[in-house]
This record gives structure tokens, sequence and C-alpha cells, in this order.
């Protein structure tokens, strides 16, 4: 399993188990789904999760090692995104598992983990007992909003749960989101839109309006992917191919500049 990744806004990925249940509408073209039929390495539903071996969970405390190392050569602390292949607050994992990991984060001060989840609702019933009220210093805590309706039933959560870094990920974009007026928000946003087949489209607009709402509410905004480049307004301009496109932008999947620029931002403090 890669410890290396091509996610734009990490540096490694952590799965301590892999296998899950589709909960939401944003699960509808689940990548990691694809992935588990094609290696054959768990069957995904309502099956028994599966996790790594214990050769794989000592790659954390390598890069702990270098951590020192990492942070000298880019002036940041070191990144690793958990979990690309499951969700760490799935129901179905046996809580001694999860106790793991926590220790496993314990014991690495020097990473910055990124908690990703769609079940931000266990989260308070799932963090470590003396997560306090300020949040371990070196979790992130995230979960996904694919629309706005996703967001309004999720938002309360980050009022309810202390992080050092609260973050939304509006990936994969099925729908418009703004945030302008409503409370609370996150301290960075990740946009993207849906990659591969039968992959829903990403309105321009949508980008537009919450990039607006980000600038407004002084959020970090990271956008990551147009997903196709039938979604790219670049394409439409210049009216070319989209192999022509792949030149012109290759910043992730179907391009990734929004009027001629990357925005690719960090929470407050964190260099790119
Ligand atoms: S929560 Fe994530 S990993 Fe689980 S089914 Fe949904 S998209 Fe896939």
């Amino acid at each position: 399993m890669a410890e290396t990744t091509q996610i734009e806004w990490t540096d490694r990925t952590f799965n301590p188990w892999t296998g899950c249940t589709k909960i939401s509408p944003g699960c509808d073209n689940c990548y990691a789904e694809g992935w588990s039929k094609r290696s054959g390495h768990v069957k995904w539903g309502n099956h028994p999760r599966k996790r790594t071996t214990e050769a794989y969970w000592k790659a954390p405390l390598a890069w702990q090692r270098d951590a020192e190392a990492f942070e000298l050569k880019n002036g940041r602390r070191q990144r690793v995104f958990c979990a690309s292949l499951a969700d760490v607050f799935d129901n179905k994992i046996d809580p001694a598992w999860r106790a793991d990991l926590f220790e496993l984060i314990r014991a690495t001060p020097g990473l910055d983990w990124q908690l990703l989840t769609k079940r931000p609702q266990n989260m308070a019933k799932m963090l470590p007992s003396d997560w306090g009220d300020k949040g371990w210093a070196n979790v992130w805590l995230g979960f996904t909003a694919e629309d706005q309706v996703r967001f309004d039933q999720r938002k309360r959560f980050l009022d309810e749960i202390p992080a050092v870094v609260w973050f939304v990920s509006y990936e994969p974009a099925i729908g418009s989101l703004r945030i302008a007026g409503i409370d609370p928000v996150p301290n960075w946003l990740i946009i993207g839109g849906e990659s591969g087949p039968n992959a829903r489209p990403l309105r321009p607009e949508w980008v537009h309006g919450i990039l607006e709402d980000c600038k407004t509410r002084s959020i970090a905004p990271f956008f990551k992917q147009w997903g196709q480049y039938e979604n790219n307004p670049l394409t439409g301009q210049l009216n070319l191919a989209k192999s022509d496109m792949k030149g012109i932008d290759p910043h992730g999947k179907g391009g990734g500049l929004v009027n001629g620029a990357i925005v690719r931002s960090f929470p407050e403090g964190d260099a790119a």
C-alpha cells in the first residue's frame, strides 16, 4: 500500500485499516471502493474491515524520526492524511484498533495528522479521553461536505469539538455551497470536482462563489482540481481538446487553474 501520495494537500497517506460503507451522496463514486475491487484487498460495504500490517504501521514512526529534517528542508511540518481507503470514525471498527491509531498519533508529535471523515457525528465519542479543550496539537480534524445540505447538517461539529485546525473538504463538490453568512466556519477549505467514470459536474459558479466566501470569512482555500476538463472554464474559453488542455493546465485532474492562477493555501501560519 502506497505511503507517498498524489493528493496535493498532504505529504503522506496512512490507512490503519481498509473498508467502509457508503453513507452520503459524496460516496456514490467512492474511489476507495474501486480500489478495493481492483486490489481484492477488502470487500466494500457491510463486510469486515481489514487492519493493515504491523510493518505498515511502523512507517509513521520512521516519518517521525525524519520530522525535524523535513521541517528544516520544507519550512513546515509534515502532513499525514488518514485515511484515504477507510473512515477513522467508522462504527464498524473495533475500538481497540482506533485506540492503537491514537497511540501512534501520540507517538508521532512531529507529524500533523489530517483526520478526514464523513461521520463527524461519531467524533465526540471516539476521540481519546484526553482530547482536552483544545484538541491534540498534532491533529487536524475535517469532515466532507459535498454540498450545502451536508455542510448545514455537519457544521455544528466545528463548534462542538475543539481542534487546532478544523477543515472541510468540499470534494467531490456535487452542488453549490455558500458559507459567507453561516457560522461556524472552518479554518481551511478544500475544493475539488469529481473525477473518474460517472463523475458528476462541477460548475464554475460554485467555485467562484465559495472562493469569494473564503475571502470574506478569512478561510484558507485550497482549490484542488476541476475533476474533468469539461468543467474547466479554460476548455471553453480556449476552445481546445482535452488532450491539449493537459499541456496548458496540468494541475490536478481536469486542471486546477482559477482565472489563470493556482489557489492552494493552507491554514494560517502553515507554509505551503
Ligand atoms: S466514507 Fe469515504 S471511504 Fe467510506 S464509502 Fe464514503 S467515500 Fe468511500
